[in-house]
């Protein structure tokens, strides 16, 4: 049995200084993810820092009519809360089709942006896993990889980043607000999350001892009507094939405004800028919608058993536009 320490904290400095100052320590906040990958031998932290204590629990609107975001607030009360479902629809839908109520019950929103890969090779810690164990190589490349990303790939690491509310956060160009050893910070969300490249185990910019304190959500005129679709083996409890967060402003028939984010086939919650960009400013229709998400398909890189996830993501998009346009119906 391996020893492990553990300490609660109760300030946000106490918490980034007892992280900071020891490679062996990690945050613990609803430990949903990291107490199951202590378990399978995944991650192996010394220390755990309790951060459950720490002020970081509000959900409440912006002077702008956008959302504030404690990283400690629950993925159920976010989900749940006035000001994310009737601005935000796609934010809540996000959540509540994600996990169980158990989980989200426990599951904060900084460990949620933070959670790391579902891949099977990742998680049984003995296979080889650029990921796990830089260097090993990638047991998925010609495994199991149905579950597996097909864009933003590499020859190192094709897995997926499994949360849903990141998917949602990225359509809305959400800000992620840290502190850390080096002082305070914001990071727009897109760039919180990294491409696998050549090093797949560095999946944030983040430097150790840095504590996620907030998440920031600006207004969006398009968010009102925004829209969460997922598709899974089975209907809860389950982490997607394909995801699709949308919203859409129309105009005469034009499109306005558009946010498109994709989950389950980007090895980051993928944001569809080359859909977004071919239909600005182009006619609202059926036709344009599938052309714009064959477009946004283009570069993505199936393997042997994943290659459905293509035409899956490019009818999911159509739909999520489709009902967006439609008011969510
Ligand atoms: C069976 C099961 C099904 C699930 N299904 C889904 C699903 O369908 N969709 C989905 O999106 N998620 C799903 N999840 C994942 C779940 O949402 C996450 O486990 C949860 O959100 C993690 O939050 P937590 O507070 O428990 O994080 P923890 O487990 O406490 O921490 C997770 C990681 O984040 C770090 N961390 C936590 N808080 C901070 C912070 N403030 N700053 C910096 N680092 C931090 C921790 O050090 C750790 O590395 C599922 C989980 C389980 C177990
Ligand atoms: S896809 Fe990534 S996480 Fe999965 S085995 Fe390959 S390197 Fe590891």
């Amino acid at each position: 049995m391996r020893p492990l320490g553990y300490t609660r904290v109760s300030t946000v400095d106490t918490a980034v200084a007892a992280v900071g100052a020891d490679a062996t320590s990690t945050f613990l906040a609803g430990g949903t993810t990291e107490v199951d990958l202590i378990r399978l031998g995944v991650s192996r932290p010394d220390v755990l820092v309790d951060i459950n204590s720490l002020p970081l629990k509000e959900i409440a609107y912006t002077n702008d009519g956008g959302l504030r975001i404690g990283a400690l607030a629950r993925m159920s009360d976010v989900a749940r809360s006035p000001e994310v479902t009737y601005n935000f629809p796609a934010l809540s839908q996000s959540l509540l089709l994600g996990a169980s109520e158990q989980l989200r019950n426990m599951a904060s929103m900084g460990g949620n942006l933070c959670q790391r890969t579902r891949c099977a090779y990742f998680r049984d810690a003995v296979s080889p896993c650029n990921k796990r164990e830089p260097g090993t190589g990638c047991s998925a490349l010609d495994g199991l990889n149905r579950g597996h990303a097909v864009l933003g790939t590499s020859e190192q690491c094709i897995a997926t980043h499994p949360s849903d509310a990141g998917v949602a956060m990225v359509a809305f160009d959400a800000i992620v607000h840290t502190v850390g050893p080096s002082g305070a910070r914001s990071i727009p969300i897109d760039d919180f999350y990294l491409l696998p490249g050549a090093s797949p185990d560095v999946e944030h910019p983040l430097e150790h001892g840095e504590l996620i304190v907030g998440i920031e959500v600006p207004p969006a005129p398009s968010a009102r009507r925004s829209l969460y679709l997922k598709f899974r083996d089975r209907q809860s409890y389950e982490f997607a094939l394909v995801s699709v967060a949308a919203a859409i402003e129309v105009r005469e028939g034009r499109v306005a405004d558009v946010r498109l984010a994709l989950g389950g086939v980007g090895t980051k919650p993928w944001r569809a800028r080359r859909a977004e960009v071919a239909l600005t400013g182009g006619p609202a229709t059926p036709q344009a919608f599938a052309n714009a998400a064959a477009h946004e398909l283009e570069p993505a890189s199936p393997r042997r058993y994943n290659a459905f996830k293509v035409p899956m993501a490019q009818r999911a998009m159509v739909r999520a536009l489709t009902r967006a346009m439609n008011g969510g119906a």
